[in-house]
């Protein structure tokens, strides 16, 4: 954000100042402590909409339009400087029947708790996003496909090890299934995407609460 902080009292040049970019004006000769707050607010305001609007807001993660960016900036690096480079979708299992046994609430504590497993488990949090409903993307830089899978397939384990408790008491365990591709070259991050989301459904197809590899 800008802050205008000039001896400018006129008000036309001021309203030109922030019709230019300028998020507020601020007149010389004002109290130190005043000029401090005036700008710490102004950033604090910037902070909070930058991460509303790249953050998902039920999990805190990087929205779908924002981690599908930072795919594709690590793509572009991994690329450029020959790294490795894997990607993995995760999506829970029979996740209507959640909700139609347990309640829409219920639903988004389960969805809740794996986006905090995910946090925990990751190193890096901007590799962690929610890709959409009760699906989440991650990626996993400098990883061979064989230590990916398997870290995934460690959080896959710990989600299922989760006891999950609807508002009547009743516990119930929830799974996940997961494909993983790793980058090749000259792919891009959709052909990533893509090679992922086969995975995925190939895990499903075999029965579900597993990780499945792109070949
Ligand atoms: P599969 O094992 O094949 O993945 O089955 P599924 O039931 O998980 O998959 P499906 O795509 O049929 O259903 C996903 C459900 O997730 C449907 C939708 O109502 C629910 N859902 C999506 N977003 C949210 C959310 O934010 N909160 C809750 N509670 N439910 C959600
Ligand atoms: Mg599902
Ligand atoms: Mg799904």
């Amino acid at each position: 954000p800008i802050v205008f902080l000039s001896t400018e009292t006129q008000r036309d040049k001021q309203l030109m100042a922030r019709s230019m970019g300028g998020d507020d004006f601020l007149v010389k000769n004002m109290d130190p402590d005043e000029l401090v707050a005036a700008v710490t607010i102004t950033a604090e305001r910037y902070r909070r909409l930058r991460r509303w609007m790249t953050r998902d807001s039920l999990t805190a993660l990087l929205n779908h339009t924002n981690i599908i960016e930072e795919l594709e900036q690590k793509v572009a690096r991994a690329h450029k400087e020959s790294r490795l480079l894997s990607y993995a979708m995760v999506d829970i299992d029979y996740f209507k029947k959640v909700n139609d046994n347990h309640g829409h609430a219920v639903g988004d504590r389960v969805i809740k708790s794996l986006s905090r497993l995910l946090r925990a488990t990751m190193d890096d949090p901007s590799a962690v996003g929610r890709y959409g409903g009760e699906e989440f993307a991650v990626i996993l830089s400098e990883q061979t496909l064989m230590r990916a899978a398997q870290k995934m397939d460690e959080l896959r384990l710990a989600f299922q090890a989760l006891t999950q408790v609807d508002a009547t008491g009743m516990h119930f365990n929830s799974s996940v299934s997961i494909g993983v591709a790793h980058l090749k070259d000259g792919m891009s991050a959709q052909q990533l995407i893509d090679a992922a989301d086969r995975a995925l459904y190939q895990a499903k197809a075999a029965g579900r609460n597993q990780v499945g590899l792109a070949s």
